[in-house]
Protein backbone atom coordinates (compact mmCIF):
# COMPACT_ATOMS: atom_id res chain seq x y z
CA UNK A 1 0.00 0.00 0.00
CA UNK A 2 1.33 3.70 -0.97
CA UNK A 3 -0.20 5.33 2.04
CA UNK A 4 0.34 8.53 3.36
CA UNK A 5 -0.65 7.46 6.97
CA UNK A 6 0.58 3.86 6.87
CA UNK A 7 -0.76 3.39 10.75
CA UNK A 8 -4.52 3.94 10.04
CA UNK A 9 -4.84 4.88 6.73
CA UNK A 10 -8.63 4.87 6.27
CA UNK A 11 -9.62 6.24 9.78
CA UNK A 12 -12.11 8.69 8.56
CA UNK A 13 -13.95 6.13 6.41
CA UNK A 14 -14.28 3.97 10.13
CA UNK A 15 -17.85 3.42 11.42
CA UNK A 16 -17.47 4.47 14.80
CA UNK A 17 -20.14 2.45 17.29
CA UNK A 18 -20.94 6.40 18.12
CA UNK A 19 -22.43 6.50 14.32
CA UNK A 20 -24.56 3.67 14.97
CA UNK A 21 -28.58 4.05 14.22
CA UNK A 22 -28.99 1.96 17.60
CA UNK A 23 -31.01 -1.06 18.09
CA UNK A 24 -34.37 -1.52 17.54
CA UNK A 25 -35.39 -1.87 21.58
CA UNK A 26 -32.92 1.15 23.12
CA UNK A 27 -30.94 -0.08 25.58
CA UNK A 28 -28.63 1.93 28.25
CA UNK A 29 -24.78 2.09 27.18
CA UNK A 30 -22.63 -0.72 28.74
CA UNK A 31 -19.97 0.94 31.18
CA UNK A 32 -16.90 -0.71 29.42
CA UNK A 33 -17.75 -2.54 25.94
CA UNK A 34 -18.76 -0.45 23.00
CA UNK A 35 -22.09 -1.22 20.83
CA UNK A 36 -20.48 -3.42 18.64
CA UNK A 37 -18.24 -5.16 21.40
CA UNK A 38 -21.48 -6.01 23.00
CA UNK A 39 -22.82 -7.41 19.22
CA UNK A 40 -19.94 -9.43 19.13
CA UNK A 41 -20.49 -11.02 22.93
CA UNK A 42 -24.05 -11.46 21.87
CA UNK A 43 -23.53 -13.20 18.91
CA UNK A 44 -20.53 -15.77 20.35
CA UNK A 45 -23.13 -16.76 23.15
CA UNK A 46 -26.07 -17.50 20.52
CA UNK A 47 -27.33 -21.09 20.60
CA UNK A 48 -27.50 -20.67 16.55
CA UNK A 49 -23.77 -19.66 16.74
CA UNK A 50 -22.67 -23.12 18.94
CA UNK A 51 -24.59 -25.35 16.09
CA UNK A 52 -21.77 -24.08 13.86
CA UNK A 53 -19.48 -26.60 15.17
CA UNK A 54 -21.86 -29.55 13.79
CA UNK A 55 -22.29 -28.02 9.93
CA UNK A 56 -19.92 -28.97 7.26
CA UNK A 57 -17.98 -26.37 5.59
CA UNK A 58 -17.17 -28.23 2.62
CA UNK A 59 -15.54 -32.16 4.18
CA UNK A 60 -18.54 -34.03 6.31
CA UNK A 61 -17.86 -34.08 9.80
CA UNK A 62 -16.70 -37.67 11.37
CA UNK A 63 -14.42 -38.39 8.09
CA UNK A 64 -11.91 -36.45 10.07
CA UNK A 65 -11.30 -34.79 13.18
CA UNK A 66 -8.86 -32.48 11.04
CA UNK A 67 -11.15 -30.65 8.45
CA UNK A 68 -12.67 -27.70 9.02
CA UNK A 69 -16.67 -27.17 10.07
CA UNK A 70 -18.41 -24.22 9.68
CA UNK A 71 -17.63 -22.84 12.88
CA UNK A 72 -13.58 -23.14 13.02
CA UNK A 73 -13.88 -21.79 9.27
CA UNK A 74 -16.19 -18.87 11.02
CA UNK A 75 -13.24 -18.00 13.51
CA UNK A 76 -10.64 -18.24 10.43
CA UNK A 77 -12.99 -15.51 8.27
CA UNK A 78 -13.04 -13.16 11.83
CA UNK A 79 -8.84 -13.72 11.56
CA UNK A 80 -8.63 -12.19 8.03
CA UNK A 81 -11.09 -10.04 8.10
CA UNK A 82 -9.84 -8.54 11.63
CA UNK A 83 -6.39 -8.14 9.98
CA UNK A 84 -8.01 -6.15 7.33
CA UNK A 85 -9.62 -3.62 9.17
CA UNK A 86 -6.72 -3.38 11.82
CA UNK A 87 -4.64 -2.61 8.66
CA UNK A 88 -6.43 -0.19 6.98
CA UNK A 89 -7.99 1.91 10.53
CA UNK A 90 -11.55 0.66 9.90
CA UNK A 91 -13.58 -0.65 12.72
CA UNK A 92 -12.20 -3.97 14.38
CA UNK A 93 -15.04 -4.61 16.63
CA UNK A 94 -17.92 -4.24 13.91
CA UNK A 95 -16.21 -6.39 11.54
CA UNK A 96 -15.22 -9.57 14.03
CA UNK A 97 -18.79 -9.31 14.76
CA UNK A 98 -20.02 -9.50 11.10
CA UNK A 99 -17.38 -12.19 10.60
CA UNK A 100 -18.57 -14.30 13.23
CA UNK A 101 -22.59 -13.62 12.22
CA UNK A 102 -22.02 -14.65 8.75
CA UNK A 103 -22.68 -17.90 8.21
CA UNK A 104 -24.85 -17.94 11.35
CA UNK A 105 -28.02 -18.67 9.34
CA UNK A 106 -26.31 -21.49 7.20
CA UNK A 107 -28.57 -25.10 6.97
CA UNK A 108 -26.54 -28.18 7.35
CA UNK A 109 -24.92 -29.64 4.94
CA UNK A 110 -23.39 -26.65 3.60
CA UNK A 111 -24.17 -25.32 -0.31
CA UNK A 112 -26.32 -28.91 -1.12
CA UNK A 113 -28.67 -28.02 2.04
CA UNK A 114 -29.02 -24.73 0.81
CA UNK A 115 -29.72 -25.45 -2.49
CA UNK A 116 -32.32 -28.18 -1.70
CA UNK A 117 -34.61 -25.87 0.61
CA UNK A 118 -34.46 -23.45 -2.12
CA UNK A 119 -35.60 -26.03 -4.29
CA UNK A 120 -38.38 -27.10 -2.16
CA UNK A 121 -39.50 -23.65 -1.45
CA UNK A 122 -39.55 -22.84 -5.43
CA UNK A 123 -42.70 -25.01 -4.97
CA UNK A 124 -44.53 -22.98 -3.11
CA UNK A 125 -43.51 -19.46 -5.16
CA UNK A 126 -40.85 -18.62 -2.44
CA UNK A 127 -37.21 -19.13 -1.70
CA UNK A 128 -34.37 -19.44 0.94
CA UNK A 129 -31.60 -17.58 1.65
CA UNK A 130 -29.15 -17.90 4.57
CA UNK A 131 -28.29 -14.19 5.10
CA UNK A 132 -32.37 -13.88 5.48
CA UNK A 133 -32.49 -16.63 7.60
CA UNK A 134 -29.88 -15.71 9.58
CA UNK A 135 -31.42 -12.31 10.41
CA UNK A 136 -34.39 -14.35 11.32
CA UNK A 137 -32.17 -15.67 13.81
CA UNK A 138 -31.27 -12.46 15.26
CA UNK A 139 -33.92 -11.24 15.21
CA UNK A 140 -36.92 -13.35 16.77
CA UNK A 141 -36.20 -17.56 17.17
CA UNK A 142 -33.10 -16.74 19.29
CA UNK A 143 -35.07 -16.72 22.30
CA UNK A 144 -33.06 -15.80 25.60
CA UNK A 145 -33.54 -12.30 26.55
CA UNK A 146 -36.67 -10.91 29.09
CA UNK A 147 -37.36 -8.03 27.23
CA UNK A 148 -36.99 -8.51 23.59
CA UNK A 149 -37.04 -11.00 20.94
CA UNK A 150 -33.77 -12.22 19.36
CA UNK A 151 -30.69 -10.84 20.36
CA UNK A 152 -31.21 -7.19 19.41
CA UNK A 153 -28.51 -5.99 17.47
CA UNK A 154 -27.31 -2.59 16.14
CA UNK A 155 -28.75 -1.44 12.84
CA UNK A 156 -25.05 -2.07 11.28
CA UNK A 157 -24.95 -5.48 12.39
CA UNK A 158 -28.11 -6.44 10.60
CA UNK A 159 -27.48 -4.09 7.79
CA UNK A 160 -23.96 -6.40 7.33
CA UNK A 161 -26.12 -9.69 7.91
CA UNK A 162 -28.16 -9.16 4.69
CA UNK A 163 -25.81 -6.92 2.74
CA UNK A 164 -22.10 -8.48 3.59
CA UNK A 165 -22.37 -10.00 0.31
CA UNK A 166 -24.45 -8.89 -2.21
CA UNK A 167 -26.37 -5.52 -2.52
CA UNK A 168 -29.95 -4.82 -2.02
CA UNK A 169 -32.75 -3.90 -4.54
CA UNK A 170 -35.02 -1.29 -3.37
CA UNK A 171 -38.08 -3.24 -3.34
CA UNK A 172 -37.06 -6.75 -3.66
CA UNK A 173 -38.30 -7.73 -0.35
CA UNK A 174 -40.45 -5.47 2.43
CA UNK A 175 -38.80 -7.11 5.03
CA UNK A 176 -35.12 -6.08 3.48
CA UNK A 177 -36.84 -2.16 2.93
CA UNK A 178 -35.72 -1.01 6.39
CA UNK A 179 -31.78 -1.75 5.26
CA UNK A 180 -31.14 1.37 2.94
CA UNK A 181 -31.46 -0.93 -0.19
CA UNK A 182 -29.99 1.82 -2.18
CA UNK A 183 -27.01 2.19 -0.56
CA UNK A 184 -23.47 0.43 0.08
CA UNK A 185 -22.56 -1.48 3.97
CA UNK A 186 -19.96 0.39 5.32
CA UNK A 187 -16.34 -0.98 4.30
CA UNK A 188 -16.49 -3.43 7.93
CA UNK A 189 -19.64 -5.42 5.80
CA UNK A 190 -17.75 -5.39 2.34
CA UNK A 191 -14.53 -7.22 3.39
CA UNK A 192 -16.50 -10.36 4.85
CA UNK A 193 -17.47 -11.39 1.85
CA UNK A 194 -14.09 -11.53 0.42
CA UNK A 195 -12.37 -12.59 3.69
CA UNK A 196 -14.62 -15.53 3.63
CA UNK A 197 -13.27 -16.66 -0.16
CA UNK A 198 -9.49 -16.16 1.01
CA UNK A 199 -10.10 -18.09 3.87
CA UNK A 200 -12.39 -20.65 2.37
CA UNK A 201 -10.09 -21.09 -0.95
CA UNK A 202 -7.38 -21.50 0.59
CA UNK A 203 -8.69 -23.99 3.49
CA UNK A 204 -10.23 -25.99 1.14
CA UNK A 205 -6.97 -26.72 -0.92
CA UNK A 206 -5.86 -27.44 2.48
CA UNK A 207 -8.44 -30.16 3.91
CA UNK A 208 -8.55 -31.88 -0.09
CA UNK A 209 -4.65 -31.95 -0.20
CA UNK A 210 -4.69 -33.72 3.54
CA UNK A 211 -7.87 -36.06 1.89
CA UNK A 212 -5.60 -36.76 -1.30
CA UNK A 213 -8.04 -35.28 -3.59
CA UNK A 214 -5.21 -33.95 -5.92
CA UNK A 215 -1.11 -33.85 -6.04
CA UNK A 216 1.28 -30.83 -5.72
CA UNK A 217 2.01 -31.05 -9.48
CA UNK A 218 -1.85 -30.80 -10.37
CA UNK A 219 -2.28 -27.21 -8.40
CA UNK A 220 0.93 -25.87 -9.85
CA UNK A 221 -0.20 -26.70 -13.45
CA UNK A 222 -3.23 -25.00 -12.73
CA UNK A 223 -2.21 -22.03 -10.35
CA UNK A 224 0.62 -20.11 -11.61
CA UNK A 225 1.22 -18.29 -8.15
CA UNK A 226 1.40 -21.12 -6.04
CA UNK A 227 4.00 -22.67 -8.95
CA UNK A 228 5.94 -19.73 -8.30
CA UNK A 229 5.78 -19.80 -4.42
CA UNK A 230 6.38 -23.37 -4.24
CA UNK A 231 9.80 -23.03 -5.91
CA UNK A 232 10.69 -20.87 -3.57
CA UNK A 233 9.78 -23.27 -0.60
CA UNK A 234 11.63 -26.40 -1.99
CA UNK A 235 15.01 -24.22 -2.24
CA UNK A 236 14.19 -22.96 1.36
CA UNK A 237 13.30 -25.92 2.67
CA UNK A 238 14.69 -28.67 0.61
CA UNK A 239 14.52 -31.32 3.03
CA UNK A 240 11.31 -30.85 4.46
CA UNK A 241 8.42 -33.39 4.05
CA UNK A 242 5.92 -32.45 1.37
CA UNK A 243 2.99 -32.00 3.76
CA UNK A 244 4.86 -29.06 5.48
CA UNK A 245 6.39 -27.92 2.39
CA UNK A 246 2.82 -27.37 1.16
CA UNK A 247 1.51 -25.60 4.57
CA UNK A 248 4.22 -23.36 4.03
CA UNK A 249 3.44 -22.15 0.41
CA UNK A 250 -0.21 -22.46 1.32
CA UNK A 251 0.88 -19.69 4.37
CA UNK A 252 2.32 -17.26 1.38
CA UNK A 253 -0.94 -17.69 -0.57
CA UNK A 254 -2.66 -16.68 1.90
CA UNK A 255 -0.65 -13.38 2.50
CA UNK A 256 -0.46 -12.90 -0.61
CA UNK A 257 -4.47 -12.78 -1.44
CA UNK A 258 -4.71 -10.43 1.72
CA UNK A 259 -2.02 -7.76 0.41
CA UNK A 260 -3.88 -8.06 -2.85
CA UNK A 261 -6.96 -7.54 -0.72
CA UNK A 262 -5.65 -4.16 1.33
CA UNK A 263 -3.77 -2.84 -2.17
CA UNK A 264 -6.89 -3.50 -4.43
CA UNK A 265 -9.15 -1.85 -1.12
CA UNK A 266 -6.69 1.19 -0.78
CA UNK A 267 -6.12 1.71 -4.49
CA UNK A 268 -10.27 1.88 -4.74
CA UNK A 269 -10.73 4.29 -2.18
CA UNK A 270 -7.63 6.82 -3.42
CA UNK A 271 -9.34 6.51 -6.90
CA UNK A 272 -12.85 7.10 -5.51
CA UNK A 273 -11.44 9.86 -3.74
CA UNK A 274 -14.22 9.00 -0.98
CA UNK A 275 -12.81 10.78 3.04
CA UNK A 276 -16.34 10.10 4.67
CA UNK A 277 -18.75 6.46 6.02
CA UNK A 278 -21.20 8.57 3.87
CA UNK A 279 -19.47 8.80 0.64
CA UNK A 280 -18.87 4.99 1.01
CA UNK A 281 -22.28 4.48 1.12
CA UNK A 282 -23.45 6.53 -1.16
CA UNK A 283 -20.43 5.56 -3.96
CA UNK A 284 -22.09 3.62 -6.73
CA UNK A 285 -19.74 0.50 -6.33
CA UNK A 286 -18.25 -1.52 -3.55
CA UNK A 287 -14.43 -0.06 -2.62
CA UNK A 288 -13.47 -3.47 -0.91
CA UNK A 289 -11.85 -5.29 -3.91
CA UNK A 290 -8.87 -7.20 -4.90
CA UNK A 291 -6.05 -6.65 -6.87
CA UNK A 292 -6.74 -7.68 -10.72
CA UNK A 293 -3.47 -10.12 -10.33
CA UNK A 294 -5.01 -11.75 -6.89
CA UNK A 295 -8.59 -11.99 -8.12
CA UNK A 296 -6.70 -14.10 -11.04
CA UNK A 297 -4.99 -16.30 -8.22
CA UNK A 298 -8.36 -16.65 -6.75
CA UNK A 299 -10.31 -17.11 -9.47
CA UNK A 300 -7.48 -20.08 -10.43
CA UNK A 301 -7.83 -21.67 -7.48
CA UNK A 302 -11.31 -21.62 -7.24
CA UNK A 303 -11.78 -23.12 -10.53
CA UNK A 304 -9.08 -25.65 -9.61
CA UNK A 305 -11.09 -26.63 -6.53
CA UNK A 306 -14.63 -27.20 -8.40
CA UNK A 307 -12.91 -29.65 -10.46
CA UNK A 308 -10.63 -31.68 -7.63
CA UNK A 309 -12.63 -31.08 -4.81
CA UNK A 310 -16.44 -29.96 -4.78
CA UNK A 311 -17.39 -31.89 -8.22
CA UNK A 312 -15.07 -35.07 -6.67
CA UNK A 313 -16.91 -38.56 -6.44
CA UNK A 314 -16.05 -38.41 -2.61
CA UNK A 315 -17.95 -35.32 -2.37
CA UNK A 316 -20.70 -35.90 -4.58
CA UNK A 317 -22.00 -39.06 -3.03
CA UNK A 318 -21.99 -37.37 0.33
CA UNK A 319 -24.68 -34.33 -1.70
CA UNK A 320 -26.88 -36.65 -2.97
CA UNK A 321 -27.05 -38.41 -0.03
CA UNK A 322 -28.04 -35.26 2.16
CA UNK A 323 -30.22 -33.83 -0.50
CA UNK A 324 -32.34 -36.95 -0.24
CA UNK A 325 -32.26 -36.72 3.32
CA UNK A 326 -33.48 -32.75 3.14
CA UNK A 327 -36.12 -33.64 0.70
CA UNK A 328 -37.77 -36.54 2.76
CA UNK A 329 -37.65 -34.74 5.54
CA UNK A 330 -39.31 -31.40 3.98
CA UNK A 331 -42.21 -33.72 2.82
CA UNK A 332 -42.35 -36.09 5.77
CA UNK A 333 -43.21 -32.68 7.67
CA UNK A 334 -45.58 -31.49 4.79
CA UNK A 335 -47.48 -34.60 5.54
CA UNK A 336 -47.16 -34.59 9.43
CA UNK A 337 -47.29 -31.17 10.46
CA UNK A 338 -48.46 -32.39 13.97
CA UNK A 339 -44.49 -33.48 13.97
CA UNK A 340 -43.04 -30.29 14.03
CA UNK A 341 -41.75 -29.34 17.67
CA UNK A 342 -44.74 -27.23 19.48
CA UNK A 343 -43.20 -23.43 18.77
CA UNK A 344 -42.85 -24.28 15.45
CA UNK A 345 -46.50 -25.82 15.06
CA UNK A 346 -47.71 -22.81 16.17
CA UNK A 347 -46.22 -20.60 13.64
CA UNK A 348 -47.00 -22.82 11.31
CA UNK A 349 -50.49 -21.41 11.80
CA UNK A 350 -49.07 -17.70 11.29
CA UNK A 351 -46.80 -18.04 8.29
CA UNK A 352 -47.93 -21.68 6.59
CA UNK A 353 -46.59 -24.99 6.96
CA UNK A 354 -43.69 -24.66 3.96
CA UNK A 355 -41.33 -21.80 6.03
CA UNK A 356 -41.90 -22.88 8.94
CA UNK A 357 -40.47 -26.44 7.93
CA UNK A 358 -37.89 -24.99 6.13
CA UNK A 359 -36.89 -22.43 9.05
CA UNK A 360 -36.86 -25.71 11.34
CA UNK A 361 -34.89 -27.73 8.94
CA UNK A 362 -32.58 -24.81 8.36
CA UNK A 363 -31.77 -24.65 11.72
CA UNK A 364 -30.84 -28.58 12.47
CA UNK A 365 -27.28 -29.50 12.80
CA UNK A 366 -25.80 -31.88 10.32
CA UNK A 367 -25.82 -34.26 13.32
CA UNK A 368 -29.30 -33.72 14.32
CA UNK A 369 -30.83 -33.72 10.67
CA UNK A 370 -29.16 -37.62 10.67
CA UNK A 371 -30.73 -38.01 14.03
CA UNK A 372 -34.32 -37.25 12.95
CA UNK A 373 -34.24 -38.94 9.86
CA UNK A 374 -33.30 -41.94 11.40
CA UNK A 375 -36.22 -41.71 14.06
CA UNK A 376 -39.26 -40.76 11.40
CA UNK A 377 -37.70 -42.20 8.25
CA UNK A 378 -34.73 -44.37 8.76
MG1 LIG B 1 -18.49 -18.43 4.97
Amino acid sequence: MSLANPEKPFASLRFRPELSRGRRYPELAHPYRTEFQRDRDRVIHARAFRRLENKTQVFPAGVSDHFRNRLTHTMEVAQIARTVAATLGLDEDLTETLALVHDIGHPPFAHAGEDELRRQMERFGETFDHNLHGLRIVESFEARYARFPGLNLTFEVREGIVKHSRDLTPGESAELDGYLPHLRPPLEAQIIDLADEVAYNTADLDDAYSAGLFRIDEVLAAVPAFAGIWESVEMQFPGAEERVQFLEALRQVINLLVSGLLDGTAAAIETAGVTSVDAVREHPRRLVCLTESAAATGRELKRFLHRKVYNSEELLKERHRSVRMIAELFAYYERHPESLPAPYREQAEDSGPPRVICAYIAGMTDGYCQRIYHELLG
